[in-house]
């Protein structure tokens, strides 16, 4: 289903409510209400001309490449040249500083390690290592968008290190996209900074993104969105079901990082499907589901998917926006396993069962997603709702955002999956809405040169 006729289905679903009487204080629900209708964001000529970059060869070579390392086991040999995560991490490392060198300075890459005590799944002090590449913003370089995949891989038994793993979908791919996203959006000069990074120690409990994360967190580092791009290499299931054109994308709602005092509030006003990670979410949608990318993005509104877990959840356990990318059906005799056969079953996560041509066209949701935010203004931030009176209209504020010319409030009825109504207010930092704040959802974003949008942002009550 593409947006536009999600957004009609969302419409029509609104006047059948209107249409058998919902209690209508505001003059109009459905889309008669203010404003317009709310569109998915096009790509320009720059974007789809980079997401035309985007080389599936390129992705096929470093699959191939990760997965010949035999294993990517965190911890697996760090000195051993040919076989071992030290092997992969050097090769990764080689490889993004090559991208670097064609950049003309805009790209930095550092390898970031820590001693990890003792702890789950690590029997020994290890030192986990992260490649990480920096993309510099011109202009706003302080609001950070970070995209992963995790270059560590695993066996049937997560402790054992020593036998091979070649983690071809989980997760050389997602590592794939990351190392040609750098490769294409380097070369140009977005706004915002855009972080690449491989992390290790996925597999056993996500402590590479974890680590990323906190030194985010303690250098008190704006990132507004984070992307994990974890087993994207197939859209094939088990049974043979095929959707090579869908990606899905998992946004929690009930924020992982909530206060008792925030989820107070939320019991009172809701909130619990408008977290910073759901916005992001239909941002994407917005501007990654379409025919430069070949994609329909299909939004699950959960953490991730049953007894799984990411390297999103280091991120939101900081507060910052995190969501996963993850292919649209699994083939579970591909991932987790021991390369065997069994019965005439190939089991393994081998090259030969990822897409090549998938993967690209995930790397470019993930670009088009990348590239539109950092090339946007940032989500505007201290958004406040007044509620020091009882009235029937609305009052929001909220501070100035760099590089915002205008500003949007965005609004829905409450029972409605994503935003249906755009008011433009000028370049004001407050707006009165002639809508009930009881009956409807309101958000705003930003608008920049070129009519970019930003990200919506949820306001919070102020008296
Ligand atoms: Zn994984």
């Amino acid at each position: 289903m593409t947006s536009r006729r999600a957004f009609l289905t969302a419409s029509a679903a609104l006047g059948v409510a209107t249409a058998v009487g919902t209690p209508a204080g505001a003059a109009g629900l459905g889309d008669r209400g203010p404003g317009v209708p709310v569109r998915p964001q096009r790509p320009g000529a720059e974007l789809r001309a980079l997401l035309r970059q985007v080389d599936e060869r390129r992705i096929e070579a470093t699959v191939r490449r990760l997965a010949a390392f035999g294993t990517r086991h965190t911890l697996s040999a760090q000195d051993d040249p040919a076989r071992g995560i030290g092997a992969a991490r050097d090769w990764l490392f080689a490889q993004f500083q090559q991208v670097a060198a064609a950049s003309g300075g805009r790209l930095s890459v550092e390898l970031q390690s820590y001693v990890q005590a003792p702890a789950d799944r690590i029997p020994v002090p290890t030192t986990i290592t992260n490649v990480v590449a920096t993309l510099r913003g011109s202009t706003d370089p302080g609001r950070v968008y970070v995209v992963s995949g995790h270059y560590d891989s695993r066996r049937s038994d997560v402790m054992d290190f020593t036998g091979d793993a070649p983690g071809a979908d989980d997760d050389a791919s997602g590592v794939a996209v990351a190392l040609e996203l750098a490769r294409v959006l380097s070369t140009r000069q977005p706004a915002a900074t855009i972080v690449f990074a491989a992390v290790a120690g996925e597999e056993q409990g996500l402590y590479g993104s974890r680590y990323l994360a906190q030194q985010f967190k303690a250098a008190g580092t704006d990132v507004q969105a984070m992307f994990t791009d974890d087993i994207v290499g197939s859209s094939r299931a088990d049974d043979g079901t095929r959707d090579p054109f869908t990606i899905r994308l998992f946004a929690e709602g009930v924020p992982t990082a909530e206060t008792p005092a925030e989820a107070s509030l939320r019991r009172s006003i809701g909130g619990e499907n408008d977290s910073p990670p759901r916005q992001l979410a239909r941002f994407v949608k917005s501007v990654a589901e379409n025919d430069a990318t070949g994609m329909t993005v299909r939004v699950v509104y959960r953490r991730d998917r049953y007894l799984r877990g990411g390297d999103h959840i280091g991120f939101l356990e900081q507060g910052y926006p995190a969501v996963r990318f993850t292919e649209p059906n699994e083939d579970f005799a591909h991932q987790h396993q021991d390369v065997r056969v069994e019965d005439g079953v190939q089991y393994g996560d081998l090259p030969e069962f990822c897409d090549f041509p998938f993967i690209a066209r995930v790397a470019r949701v993930n670009g088009a997603a990348l590239w539109s935010l950092a090339t946007a203004p940032g989500t505007p931030k201290g958004v406040k709702i007044r509620t020091a009176a009882l009235t029937n209209d609305s009052e929001l504020l909220w501070t100035a955002t760099p590089g915002a010319t205008s500003y949007e409030v965005l609004w829905r009825e409450t029972t409605a999956p994503d935003w249906t109504h755009a008011i433009d207010v000028g370049p004001a930092l407050t707006a009165k809405i002639d809508l009930s704040k009881d009956n409807v959802f309101f958000g705003v974003r930003a608008v920049g040169a070129g009519g970019r949008r930003s990200p919506a942002a949820f306001p919070a009550p102020v008296s």
